[in-house]
Protein backbone atom coordinates (compact mmCIF):
# COMPACT_ATOMS: atom_id res chain seq x y z
CA UNK A 1 0.00 0.00 0.00
CA UNK A 2 3.10 2.42 0.81
CA UNK A 3 3.19 3.20 -2.72
CA UNK A 4 0.14 4.98 -3.27
CA UNK A 5 -0.06 6.21 0.05
CA UNK A 6 3.61 8.08 -0.90
CA UNK A 7 2.28 9.32 -4.29
CA UNK A 8 -0.83 10.33 -2.01
CA UNK A 9 1.94 12.66 0.57
CA UNK A 10 4.19 13.94 -1.88
CA UNK A 11 0.85 15.36 -4.14
CA UNK A 12 -0.12 17.05 -0.94
CA UNK A 13 3.00 18.08 0.13
CA UNK A 14 3.61 19.92 -3.06
CA UNK A 15 0.01 21.69 -2.95
CA UNK A 16 1.17 22.85 0.33
CA UNK A 17 4.67 24.19 -1.16
CA UNK A 18 2.87 25.76 -4.08
CA UNK A 19 0.59 27.71 -1.68
CA UNK A 20 3.16 28.91 -0.45
CA UNK A 21 2.84 27.48 3.01
CA UNK A 22 5.80 25.11 3.57
CA UNK A 23 7.66 25.58 6.65
CA UNK A 24 11.33 25.55 6.95
CA UNK A 25 13.54 24.90 9.75
CA UNK A 26 16.28 26.72 10.31
CA UNK A 27 18.71 25.29 12.14
CA UNK A 28 20.41 26.68 15.34
CA UNK A 29 23.94 25.69 16.48
CA UNK A 30 24.13 27.98 19.85
CA UNK A 31 21.94 28.63 23.04
CA UNK A 32 18.38 30.03 22.32
CA UNK A 33 19.39 33.95 23.13
CA UNK A 34 19.07 37.61 21.46
CA UNK A 35 21.93 36.83 19.44
CA UNK A 36 22.36 33.25 17.93
CA UNK A 37 24.08 31.52 15.74
CA UNK A 38 22.99 29.44 12.52
CA UNK A 39 24.76 26.54 11.17
CA UNK A 40 24.89 28.58 8.01
CA UNK A 41 27.76 30.09 10.42
CA UNK A 42 25.56 33.38 10.22
CA UNK A 43 24.74 35.47 13.18
CA UNK A 44 21.73 36.97 13.38
CA UNK A 45 19.70 38.88 16.19
CA UNK A 46 16.90 36.91 17.45
CA UNK A 47 13.28 38.50 17.32
CA UNK A 48 11.29 35.64 16.91
CA UNK A 49 11.99 33.69 20.55
CA UNK A 50 9.10 33.25 23.19
CA UNK A 51 12.00 34.13 25.07
CA UNK A 52 10.62 37.17 27.04
CA UNK A 53 12.50 36.88 30.19
CA UNK A 54 16.05 35.82 28.13
CA UNK A 55 16.20 32.98 30.97
CA UNK A 56 16.88 30.17 27.86
CA UNK A 57 20.24 30.51 28.20
CA UNK A 58 20.23 31.90 32.17
CA UNK A 59 23.90 30.17 33.55
CA UNK A 60 21.46 30.00 37.09
CA UNK A 61 19.20 28.04 35.38
CA UNK A 62 21.57 25.97 33.49
CA UNK A 63 23.25 25.23 37.07
CA UNK A 64 20.65 24.39 38.89
CA UNK A 65 19.74 21.76 36.21
CA UNK A 66 22.96 20.18 36.08
CA UNK A 67 22.91 19.93 40.03
CA UNK A 68 19.35 18.04 39.91
CA UNK A 69 21.35 15.99 37.31
CA UNK A 70 23.75 14.75 40.40
CA UNK A 71 21.00 14.88 43.00
CA UNK A 72 17.81 13.33 41.34
CA UNK A 73 19.14 11.80 37.76
CA UNK A 74 18.21 12.05 34.51
CA UNK A 75 14.36 10.79 33.85
CA UNK A 76 11.92 9.21 35.85
CA UNK A 77 10.78 6.61 33.45
CA UNK A 78 6.86 6.50 34.94
CA UNK A 79 4.03 8.55 35.20
CA UNK A 80 3.33 10.49 38.04
CA UNK A 81 0.77 8.33 39.88
CA UNK A 82 3.29 4.84 39.12
CA UNK A 83 6.71 6.63 40.57
CA UNK A 84 7.15 9.78 38.65
CA UNK A 85 6.82 11.46 41.60
CA UNK A 86 9.86 13.63 43.30
CA UNK A 87 10.29 16.65 45.87
CA UNK A 88 10.97 18.51 43.18
CA UNK A 89 8.08 17.77 41.21
CA UNK A 90 5.90 18.67 44.66
CA UNK A 91 8.15 21.71 44.93
CA UNK A 92 7.41 23.19 41.67
CA UNK A 93 3.28 22.58 41.94
CA UNK A 94 3.59 24.68 45.03
CA UNK A 95 6.12 27.36 42.83
CA UNK A 96 3.83 27.62 40.63
CA UNK A 97 0.38 28.64 42.94
CA UNK A 98 2.40 30.71 44.79
CA UNK A 99 3.31 32.62 41.51
CA UNK A 100 -0.37 32.81 40.93
CA UNK A 101 -2.25 33.01 44.02
CA UNK A 102 -3.85 29.83 43.61
CA UNK A 103 -4.87 26.94 45.38
CA UNK A 104 -2.97 24.34 43.77
CA UNK A 105 -1.24 23.24 40.52
CA UNK A 106 -0.65 20.05 38.35
CA UNK A 107 2.21 19.60 36.07
CA UNK A 108 2.20 18.04 32.38
CA UNK A 109 4.65 17.38 29.78
CA UNK A 110 3.56 20.81 27.74
CA UNK A 111 0.82 23.51 28.21
CA UNK A 112 -0.55 21.90 25.03
CA UNK A 113 -1.08 18.79 27.11
CA UNK A 114 -2.72 20.48 29.97
CA UNK A 115 -4.99 22.17 27.67
CA UNK A 116 -5.89 18.37 26.01
CA UNK A 117 -6.40 17.31 29.31
CA UNK A 118 -8.28 19.70 31.66
CA UNK A 119 -11.40 19.80 29.95
CA UNK A 120 -12.71 15.95 29.60
CA UNK A 121 -12.47 15.66 32.82
CA UNK A 122 -14.74 18.10 34.46
CA UNK A 123 -17.37 18.71 32.09
CA UNK A 124 -19.95 17.08 30.04
CA UNK A 125 -22.49 16.89 27.26
CA UNK A 126 -24.75 18.60 29.97
CA UNK A 127 -22.38 21.30 30.71
CA UNK A 128 -21.06 24.56 28.30
CA UNK A 129 -17.56 26.22 27.13
CA UNK A 130 -17.54 29.57 25.78
CA UNK A 131 -14.35 29.89 23.85
CA UNK A 132 -12.59 32.81 21.83
CA UNK A 133 -12.54 32.47 18.67
CA UNK A 134 -8.99 33.19 18.10
CA UNK A 135 -8.38 30.16 21.11
CA UNK A 136 -4.90 28.39 20.65
CA UNK A 137 -5.02 25.28 19.31
CA UNK A 138 -4.46 23.08 22.00
CA UNK A 139 -7.75 24.54 23.37
CA UNK A 140 -9.61 24.28 20.76
CA UNK A 141 -8.22 20.15 20.58
CA UNK A 142 -8.93 20.23 23.84
CA UNK A 143 -12.38 21.27 23.43
CA UNK A 144 -12.98 18.87 21.14
CA UNK A 145 -12.10 16.28 23.36
CA UNK A 146 -14.69 16.88 25.98
CA UNK A 147 -18.76 16.48 25.40
CA UNK A 148 -19.39 19.98 26.70
CA UNK A 149 -22.07 21.58 24.86
CA UNK A 150 -19.73 24.15 22.25
CA UNK A 151 -20.45 28.03 21.70
CA UNK A 152 -17.64 30.32 19.95
CA UNK A 153 -17.48 33.88 20.44
CA UNK A 154 -14.84 36.47 18.30
CA UNK A 155 -11.66 37.33 19.40
CA UNK A 156 -12.16 39.31 22.90
CA UNK A 157 -15.67 40.56 21.75
CA UNK A 158 -17.72 41.33 25.01
CA UNK A 159 -21.20 41.53 22.96
CA UNK A 160 -20.72 38.48 21.33
CA UNK A 161 -19.40 36.81 24.70
CA UNK A 162 -22.48 38.18 26.26
CA UNK A 163 -25.04 36.67 23.45
CA UNK A 164 -23.38 33.25 24.25
CA UNK A 165 -23.74 33.34 27.43
CA UNK A 166 -27.25 33.92 27.30
CA UNK A 167 -27.59 30.91 25.38
CA UNK A 168 -25.38 28.79 27.33
CA UNK A 169 -28.24 29.36 30.31
CA UNK A 170 -29.90 25.81 29.37
CA UNK A 171 -26.17 24.08 30.70
CA UNK A 172 -26.00 23.11 33.69
CA UNK A 173 -22.11 24.13 34.40
CA UNK A 174 -20.33 27.02 32.42
CA UNK A 175 -16.77 27.99 31.52
CA UNK A 176 -15.47 30.31 29.71
CA UNK A 177 -11.98 29.98 27.67
CA UNK A 178 -9.80 32.53 26.88
CA UNK A 179 -5.72 33.18 25.75
CA UNK A 180 -4.28 35.86 28.59
CA UNK A 181 -2.67 37.43 25.22
CA UNK A 182 -3.25 36.35 21.83
CA UNK A 183 -0.08 35.35 19.75
CA UNK A 184 -0.69 37.28 16.63
CA UNK A 185 -1.87 40.39 17.61
CA UNK A 186 0.04 40.49 20.77
CA UNK A 187 -3.32 41.76 22.48
CA UNK A 188 -4.84 40.98 26.22
CA UNK A 189 -7.84 39.50 26.68
CA UNK A 190 -10.49 42.20 28.49
CA UNK A 191 -10.20 39.49 31.54
CA UNK A 192 -12.23 42.36 34.22
CA UNK A 193 -15.25 42.35 31.46
CA UNK A 194 -14.68 38.62 31.28
CA UNK A 195 -14.92 38.13 34.82
CA UNK A 196 -17.71 40.82 35.05
CA UNK A 197 -20.00 38.60 32.54
CA UNK A 198 -19.31 35.10 34.37
CA UNK A 199 -20.44 36.59 37.63
CA UNK A 200 -23.98 37.84 35.71
CA UNK A 201 -24.24 35.12 33.92
CA UNK A 202 -23.36 32.40 36.47
CA UNK A 203 -20.06 30.98 34.69
CA UNK A 204 -16.47 29.96 35.72
CA UNK A 205 -13.37 31.64 34.08
CA UNK A 206 -9.96 29.58 32.63
CA UNK A 207 -7.41 31.65 31.25
CA UNK A 208 -4.10 30.52 29.36
CA UNK A 209 -1.35 32.69 30.41
CA UNK A 210 1.21 31.21 27.73
CA UNK A 211 2.06 34.18 26.29
CA UNK A 212 1.44 36.19 29.37
CA UNK A 213 2.87 34.38 32.66
CA UNK A 214 6.08 36.31 33.44
CA UNK A 215 4.96 39.52 30.76
CA UNK A 216 2.00 41.15 31.38
CA UNK A 217 1.18 42.92 35.10
CA UNK A 218 3.82 45.00 36.90
CA UNK A 219 5.77 41.61 38.41
CA UNK A 220 4.82 39.50 35.39
CA UNK A 221 2.13 37.60 37.45
CA UNK A 222 -0.03 37.43 33.94
CA UNK A 223 -3.66 38.93 33.42
CA UNK A 224 -4.95 38.17 36.52
CA UNK A 225 -2.31 40.58 38.39
CA UNK A 226 -3.09 42.99 35.32
CA UNK A 227 -6.45 42.96 36.45
CA UNK A 228 -6.47 42.35 39.82
CA UNK A 229 -8.46 39.12 39.51
CA UNK A 230 -5.40 37.13 41.27
CA UNK A 231 -7.30 34.11 43.01
CA UNK A 232 -10.46 34.32 41.88
CA UNK A 233 -9.78 32.94 38.13
CA UNK A 234 -10.76 29.02 38.91
CA UNK A 235 -8.46 27.50 36.32
CA UNK A 236 -4.96 28.95 34.74
CA UNK A 237 -2.96 26.93 32.51
CA UNK A 238 0.35 27.51 31.24
CA UNK A 239 3.44 26.69 29.75
CA UNK A 240 7.39 26.47 30.97
CA UNK A 241 8.50 26.61 27.45
CA UNK A 242 8.20 30.54 26.77
CA UNK A 243 8.84 33.36 29.42
CA UNK A 244 9.37 30.65 31.92
CA UNK A 245 12.75 29.57 30.71
CA UNK A 246 12.30 27.87 27.54
CA UNK A 247 12.55 24.27 28.38
CA UNK A 248 9.57 22.23 28.08
CA UNK A 249 6.51 21.49 30.83
CA UNK A 250 3.37 22.89 31.29
CA UNK A 251 0.74 23.13 34.28
CA UNK A 252 -2.49 23.69 35.21
CA UNK A 253 -3.28 25.72 38.19
CA UNK A 254 -6.60 26.76 40.04
CA UNK A 255 -9.01 25.74 42.01
CA UNK A 256 -7.57 22.63 44.86
CA UNK A 257 -11.01 20.23 43.95
CA UNK A 258 -10.41 21.01 40.25
CA UNK A 259 -6.36 20.49 40.34
CA UNK A 260 -7.54 17.23 42.44
CA UNK A 261 -9.87 15.69 40.06
CA UNK A 262 -7.35 16.12 37.17
CA UNK A 263 -4.97 14.29 39.04
CA UNK A 264 -7.69 11.55 39.11
CA UNK A 265 -8.58 11.90 35.44
CA UNK A 266 -6.80 14.07 33.23
CA UNK A 267 -5.48 11.45 30.43
CA UNK A 268 -2.38 13.71 29.30
CA UNK A 269 -1.32 13.41 33.14
CA UNK A 270 -1.95 9.76 33.81
CA UNK A 271 -0.59 8.40 30.29
CA UNK A 272 2.41 10.24 29.83
CA UNK A 273 6.00 10.89 31.43
CA UNK A 274 6.81 12.97 34.30
CA UNK A 275 9.10 15.93 33.57
CA UNK A 276 12.33 15.45 34.41
CA UNK A 277 14.20 16.37 37.44
CA UNK A 278 16.25 18.80 36.02
CA UNK A 279 13.50 20.98 34.47
CA UNK A 280 11.74 20.94 37.13
CA UNK A 281 14.87 22.19 39.56
CA UNK A 282 15.20 24.90 36.91
CA UNK A 283 11.90 25.92 36.90
CA UNK A 284 12.00 26.09 40.80
CA UNK A 285 15.26 28.43 40.62
CA UNK A 286 13.50 30.37 37.63
CA UNK A 287 10.84 31.36 40.00
CA UNK A 288 13.42 32.54 42.87
CA UNK A 289 14.99 34.61 40.14
CA UNK A 290 11.97 36.41 39.13
CA UNK A 291 10.17 36.84 42.21
CA UNK A 292 13.65 38.07 44.21
CA UNK A 293 13.44 40.69 41.74
CA UNK A 294 11.67 42.67 39.26
CA UNK A 295 14.59 43.23 37.13
CA UNK A 296 13.91 41.15 34.02
CA UNK A 297 10.32 42.20 34.09
CA UNK A 298 11.37 45.84 34.08
CA UNK A 299 13.53 45.76 31.17
CA UNK A 300 11.44 43.63 29.40
CA UNK A 301 8.47 46.10 29.61
CA UNK A 302 11.21 49.21 29.30
CA UNK A 303 12.15 47.10 25.94
CA UNK A 304 8.88 46.97 24.33
CA UNK A 305 8.00 50.59 25.00
CA UNK A 306 10.90 51.47 23.30
CA UNK A 307 11.11 48.91 20.39
CA UNK A 308 6.91 50.38 19.90
CA UNK A 309 7.45 54.21 20.16
CA UNK A 310 10.70 54.07 18.14
CA UNK A 311 8.98 51.91 15.34
CA UNK A 312 6.27 54.46 15.42
CA UNK A 313 7.88 57.08 15.22
CA UNK A 314 9.69 56.18 12.37
CA UNK A 315 6.30 55.69 10.56
CA UNK A 316 5.59 51.72 11.08
CA UNK A 317 2.48 50.48 11.71
CA UNK A 318 1.87 48.50 14.44
CA UNK A 319 -0.45 46.88 16.37
CA UNK A 320 -1.64 48.59 19.70
CA UNK A 321 -0.08 45.62 22.11
CA UNK A 322 -0.56 44.85 25.48
CA UNK A 323 2.44 42.43 25.77
CA UNK A 324 6.23 41.53 24.25
CA UNK A 325 4.40 40.82 20.63
CA UNK A 326 4.57 43.75 18.29
CA UNK A 327 2.88 42.76 15.00
CA UNK A 328 4.43 44.99 12.35
CA UNK A 329 1.35 45.03 9.53
CA UNK A 330 2.13 44.79 6.24
CA UNK A 331 -0.92 43.56 5.29
CA UNK A 332 0.38 41.88 2.01
CA UNK A 333 1.49 38.23 2.23
CA UNK A 334 4.04 38.61 -0.66
CA UNK A 335 5.53 41.94 0.72
CA UNK A 336 5.44 39.71 4.41
CA UNK A 337 7.63 36.99 3.31
CA UNK A 338 10.18 39.03 1.30
CA UNK A 339 10.27 41.74 4.26
CA UNK A 340 11.18 38.79 6.71
CA UNK A 341 13.83 37.37 4.24
CA UNK A 342 15.48 40.55 3.69
CA UNK A 343 15.97 41.49 7.39
CA UNK A 344 17.34 38.14 7.95
CA UNK A 345 19.89 39.17 5.40
CA UNK A 346 20.35 42.03 7.17
CA UNK A 347 20.88 39.98 10.73
CA UNK A 348 17.28 40.27 12.16
CA UNK A 349 15.72 36.78 12.39
CA UNK A 350 11.59 37.76 12.62
CA UNK A 351 8.75 35.80 11.19
CA UNK A 352 6.34 36.63 8.68
CA UNK A 353 2.54 35.55 9.39
CA UNK A 354 -0.02 35.87 6.44
CA UNK A 355 -3.39 34.04 5.16
CA UNK A 356 -4.15 31.37 7.05
CA UNK A 357 -2.49 31.93 10.10
CA UNK A 358 -3.92 35.61 10.42
CA UNK A 359 -6.75 37.19 8.41
CA UNK A 360 -6.63 37.54 4.58
CA UNK A 361 -4.96 40.83 3.97
CA UNK A 362 -3.78 41.33 7.28
CA UNK A 363 -0.14 40.01 6.27
CA UNK A 364 2.37 40.92 9.03
CA UNK A 365 6.09 40.77 10.54
CA UNK A 366 5.67 39.48 14.30
CA UNK A 367 8.60 40.98 16.42
CA UNK A 368 8.99 39.23 19.36
CA UNK A 369 10.93 41.43 22.24
CA UNK A 370 12.81 39.99 25.00
CA UNK A 371 14.52 41.40 28.37
CA UNK A 372 17.70 40.23 26.56
CA UNK A 373 17.48 43.26 23.90
CA UNK A 374 20.10 45.63 24.65
CA UNK A 375 19.44 48.76 23.40
CA UNK A 376 21.33 48.54 20.62
CA UNK A 377 20.48 45.16 19.06
CA UNK A 378 16.85 46.85 19.74
CA UNK A 379 18.14 49.90 17.28
CA UNK A 380 19.95 47.09 14.94
CA UNK A 381 16.43 45.82 14.24
CA UNK A 382 14.24 49.11 13.93
CA UNK A 383 17.68 50.62 11.77
CA UNK A 384 17.26 47.12 9.35
CA UNK A 385 13.33 47.59 9.11
CA UNK A 386 13.71 51.07 7.93
CA UNK A 387 16.84 50.30 5.01
CA UNK A 388 14.48 47.40 3.90
CA UNK A 389 11.10 48.92 3.68
CA UNK A 390 12.58 52.56 2.19
CA UNK A 391 13.72 50.08 -0.82
C1 LIG B 1 2.70 28.05 23.29
C2 LIG B 1 1.31 27.87 23.75
C3 LIG B 1 0.85 26.63 24.18
C4 LIG B 1 1.68 25.38 24.09
O1 LIG B 1 2.66 25.35 25.07
P1 LIG B 1 3.69 24.12 25.10
O2 LIG B 1 4.10 24.03 26.52
O3 LIG B 1 4.79 24.47 24.16
O4 LIG B 1 2.93 22.92 24.65
C5 LIG B 1 -0.44 26.54 24.68
N1 LIG B 1 -1.24 27.62 24.73
C6 LIG B 1 -0.83 28.83 24.29
C7 LIG B 1 -1.77 30.00 24.37
C8 LIG B 1 0.44 28.99 23.78
O5 LIG B 1 0.83 30.18 23.34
Amino acid sequence: MYNDFQTYLAEELAKIEAAGLYKNERIIVSPQSSDIKLNTGKEVLNFCANNYLGLADSSALIQAAKDAMDSHGYGMSSVRFICGTQDLHKQLEKAIADYFGTEDTILYAACFDANGGVFEPLLNEQDAIISDALNHASIIDGVRLCKAQRYRYANADMEDLENQLKKAQAQRFRLIVTDGVFSMDGNVAPMDKIYELAQKYNAMVMVDESHSAGVVGATGRGVTEQYDLRGKIEIITGTLGKAFGGAVGGFTTGKKEIIAMLRQRSRPYLFSNSIPPMVAAAAIKMFDVITSSNELQDRLHANTDYFVSKMTEAGFDIKPTQSAICAVMLYDAKLAQEVAAKLLDEGIYVTGFFYPVVPQGQARIRVQVSAAHTREQLDKCIAAFRKVLNK
